[in-house]
């Protein structure tokens, strides 16, 4: 503890949002920042514009993210460090937040497992961790769910998206994620857990390759919602 405190004096930990020092207590991000985070609310609201992205194109409960991510604003960087500069902490505190929230919601709290949004193996050597499985491991502290990251597996290397139209994107994916054993998910509430959510393709394609082989409810959890 003292150690700690020592350290601290001379490498303090920062706000990750706006590069404040952190007081006692704080993790990751400042209690002010966290205060601003621009949240969805969207646990507590059926029908949310984040399930409807999924209409008629996905079977699921429910669906919410944590907050609302804003190209623009300084919360963009939580998640380009989540991903790109070994946020693992990051993912692993802001889902411990998001759980404490989304969990007042009884639509939120109980499920036979966390299933973090596989990464492809290529993808897991180069990057070196899943940022879904940090959100994951967070939510799971706090949700008390047992984290499962081996049954759904992704059965083929997307090629990138970023330069594809939405429609692209959405036809790229179908088929890209396949279940090993359906039984294990057989009648079960699984939670499909995702970084960023923007054009919802790749969970549509996860809760394709769930439901076409097994009878499971799924809802899904995104940190941030574009
Ligand atoms: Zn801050």
């Amino acid at each position: 503890m003292l150690a700690n405190s020592i350290f601290g004096l001379f490498y303090p930990e920062i706000c990750e949002v706006c590069s404040q020092n952190l007081m006692r207590g704080e993790k990751v991000i400042c209690l002010i920042c966290l205060q601003k985070l621009p949240r969805t609310g969207y646990h507590l609201l059926k029908n949310n514009p984040f399930e409807q992205r999924f209409w008629g194109k996905a079977d699921i409960e429910r669906a919410t993210a944590f907050y609302f991510f804003n190209k623009k604003s300084n919360f963009q960087r939580l998640l380009h460090k989540l991903k790109y500069s070994n946020g693992k902490n990051i993912g692993v505190k802001m889902g411990k937040y998001a759980a404490a929230e989304i969990s007042e919601s009884a639509d939120f709290r109980h499920f036979d497992y966390l299933i973090p949004v596989p990464l492809h193996p290529n993808k897991l050597r180069e990057r070196g961790y899943n940022q879904s499985l940090c959100i994951a491991q967070g939510l799971a502290e706090i949700l008390a769910v047992e984290i499962e990251t081996d049954n759904l597996y992704r059965a083929i290397e997307n090629p990138t998206q970023t330069k594809k139209s939405a429609y692209e994107r959405w036809t790229n994916t179908k088929g890209i994620f396949a279940v090993k054993t359906p039984q294990l998910f057989e009648n079960k509430h699984l939670l499909l857990i995702d970084d960023v959510l923007t054009t919802g393709s790749t969970l549509i394609a996860c809760v394709e390759a769930i439901k076409s082989v097994c009878n499971a409810k799924v809802s899904i959890f995104a940190l941030a919602a574009a």
